[in-house]
């Protein structure tokens, strides 16, 4: 026998779950039920897929035995086993890197809401919350030993050979004191209606039960053993047979089958938003059930993120862990694919090339985005709350999938100047005024900075709508968007946009002191020099003394900070033009001031215009005396 001591992060798990997760204990039964299905899962494939597994034959199944004599209970099932190397690896440590990173991050979060980790799918140590003691006794396929792994939970465990006759695993807790209460028949049978109906395989309940005569009298106990859960693919079944709680209940136990942290957030107690299910015949025949989670999972922007689609073929589980399934931007949404058409030993590169898969995708695509415009139309509150989550990741589509641009068009929202809450392309087109030329936005990290930003002054002023993008990919996103409906998506920040203001507002500018603003620009092209690629009188600024845009082709400030986020490197520096507010005291001051005052008031205009727009200034120690000179 070996003797090993746990990983700490597997001690400080342990520790999380039997604290923070007490209250929840009964999900123990579903996390190890799960993990027997993904088990038979494994093995089922296997044997129709490599002719060394080919000879197994055996009847999917998963067994829960009771035995109050013992106080023990036992999951077990016949499916793909481990052997000694996984045993240790799989129980011992924490396999999943992004499991680790939540741990790190964990007990913080967990202090504020202690039903955080509640929301989390837990694993395979839940087991220590009833359990004083596990016995992990299993046999991998194709292998002739088996192994036993055993622990109390409590930083050691032990793994020694054992006897087990077929491949698989046998799950044994030693329940603890208030563990007991998962003796009783009755108690297990509902929780494993509630969490595990669905579950494709039979679930065997066994246990010894007083048998009772005519009279009603005892007569000692008999052994009964019955299936209790309804063993069906829930999305093989037509949609008018099943119930919206028949759907939910699947949900949660599909969220407990992606296992583990891994998940994310949407947790699976969580009620889901929305499900779509179809079923296709014809040409290419498959069943999709799809789920769009009411929260978005945790790993939504990490790259190693796991993804939500189990793929099935004739109802043998292929893989969930193929992440084209769906496009990348539609990584959130939870389901199954099963189909009809594929071969079973298809493999992940066949998988990538396959013609059907590829129109199962497309279709799919299709039906996911059309049920989101239709819940748009139908119920805009919900809809509100899917854009609270997921708004970020259709606008990755907006770049990444151009078939399905004029879809995605319609479902992305933006904040906007003019409205509350969220605002579609088609809401601003329609509130357009008349005469209006382009789509304005202002694209910047901070969503109340870019509300106060001078550039939006002479918009605000002529009662045009100007949509505030403040999310970090948005800069990215709606520049590249060129038009919606005829009309052009303008930034506000570049040079050449104001032209879209009225005449009457030019020749307003162009006569009242026309002259005198040619002055200051003159002065502070001057005192600027290299600084600045241009000078400009604006026809933008209304309070404001000074703004700085960037002319109609340089990258943006922010864009230039995304692509330095994105690992795209430094892109070579912009020079910004300098705008001046014909009608401010500060630039006519500058007009008339003599050298040595006009740079102090150039350099301050500058630099104020710059901070504003929230770029860093190069020598903040010259701005402040260059300041202090000029109020004093
Ligand atoms: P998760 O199921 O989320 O991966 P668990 O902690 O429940 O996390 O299980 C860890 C790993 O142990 C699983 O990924 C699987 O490889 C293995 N495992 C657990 N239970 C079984 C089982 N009954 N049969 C075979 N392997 C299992």
């Amino acid at each position: 026998m070996s003797q090993h001591h746990f990983k700490t992060e597997v001690s400080r798990l342990l520790d999380l779950i039997i604290h923070s997760l007490y209250s929840h204990k009964e999900i123990f039964l579903r996390e190890l039920v799960s993990n027997a299905s993904d088990a038979i899962d494994k093995l089922r494939y296997l044997t129709v897929s490599d002719e060394a597994y080919k000879s197994i034959s055996f009847e999917p199944s998963i067994r829960v035995v009771l035995d109050r004599e013992s106080k023990t209970l036992v999951v077990e099932d016949d499916g793909v086993g481990m052997d000694e190397k996984e045993l240790e690896e799989n129980l011992g440590t924490i396999a999943r890197s992004g499991t680790r990173r939540f741990l790190e991050k964990l007990p913080e979060e967990a202090r504020k809401d202690s039903n955080l980790i509640g929301q989390f799918g837990v694993g395979f140590y839940s087991a220590f919350m009833v359990a004083d003691k596990v016995e992990v006794t299993s046999k991998k396929a194709g292998t002739e030993t088996a192994f036993r792994w055993t622990s109390d939970g409590k930083g050691e465990y032990s793994v020694e050979p054992a006897e087990r006759v077929g491949p698989g695993t046998e799950v044994r807790l030693h329940l603890n004191g208030e563990g007991q209460e998962y003796l009783a028949r009755w108690t297990v049978e509902g929780l494993l209606k509630k969490y595990s109906n669905h579950i494709a395989y039979p679930i065997s309940l066994v246990s010894e039960e007083k048998k009772y005569g005519d009279e009603g009298k005892e007569e000692g106990t008999e052994r009964k053993e019955e299936v209790v859960n309804a063993a069906t693919a829930l999305w093989r079944r037509p949609k008018s047979e099943l119930s919206e709680a028949d759907y939910v209940e699947f949900y949660k136990s599909f969220s407990a089958s992606l296992g583990g942290f891994g998940f994310g957030a949407e947790g699976a107690e969580a009620e889901p938003l929305l499900w779509m299910h179809t079923k296709a015949e014809g040409a290419i025949e498959y069943s999709t059930l799809f789920y769009i989670p009411s929260k978005a999972p945790s790993d939504l922007y990490r790259a190693d993120y796991k993804p939500g689609v189990k793929l099935y073929v004739r109802r043998v589980f292929i893989t969930d862990d193929e992440k084209e399934l769906l496009p990348v931007y539609l990584r959130f949404v939870r389901g199954v694919i099963d189909s009809e058409d594929l071969p079973l030993n298809v493999s992940r590169e066949i998988l990538q090339q396959n013609r059907v898969m590829s129109s199962i995708r497309q279709a799919s695509v299709k039906k996911i985005l059309g049920e989101l415009a239709e819940l748009a139309k139908v119920n805009p509150d919900k809809y509100a709350k899917f854009v609270e989550q997921f708004n970020r990741p259709l606008k990755e589509g907006l770049y990444s999938d151009f078939a399905n641009r004029e879809a995605l068009l319609g479902l992305v929202r933006w904040k906007s100047t003019a409205a509350e809450g969220w605002t579609s392309f088609a809401d601003y087109r329609s509130r357009m005024k008349e005469g209006q030329k382009a789509v304005y936005y202002i694209a910047g990290a901070d969503e109340e900075r870019l509300r106060r930003s001078p550039l939006l002054e002479m918009y605000r002023k002529e009662g045009i709508e100007v949509l505030v993008c403040s999310d970090e990919i948005d800069e990215l996103v709606i520049s590249g968007l060129g038009q919606f409906d005829g009309a052009e998506i303008k930034s506000v920040s570049r040079s050449g946009s104001e032209a879209d203001f009225g005449e009457a507002e030019k020749d307003e500018a162009g006569s009242e002191g026309g002259a005198e603003v040619a002055q200051a620009v003159e002065k502070a092209k001057k005192a600027l020099g290299e600084a600045v690629k241009d000078v400009r009188a604006s026809k933008r600024l209304a309070e404001s003394p000074a703004c700085v845009v960037v002319d109609s082709d340089d990258p943006s400030l922010q864009f230039r900070e995304l692509m330095k986020q994105l690992g795209g490197g430094e892109l070579p520096d912009v020079k910004p033009i300098l705008e001046l507010n014909p009608g401010h005291g500060l630039v006519k001051r500058l007009a008339a001031a003599p050298e040595a005052e006009a740079e102090d008031l150039a350099q301050v205009l500058l630099g104020q215009a710059l901070l504003v727009e929230g770029a860093k200034l190069a020598d903040p120690v010259d701005f402040a005396a260059r300041l202090s000179r000029l109020l004093s």
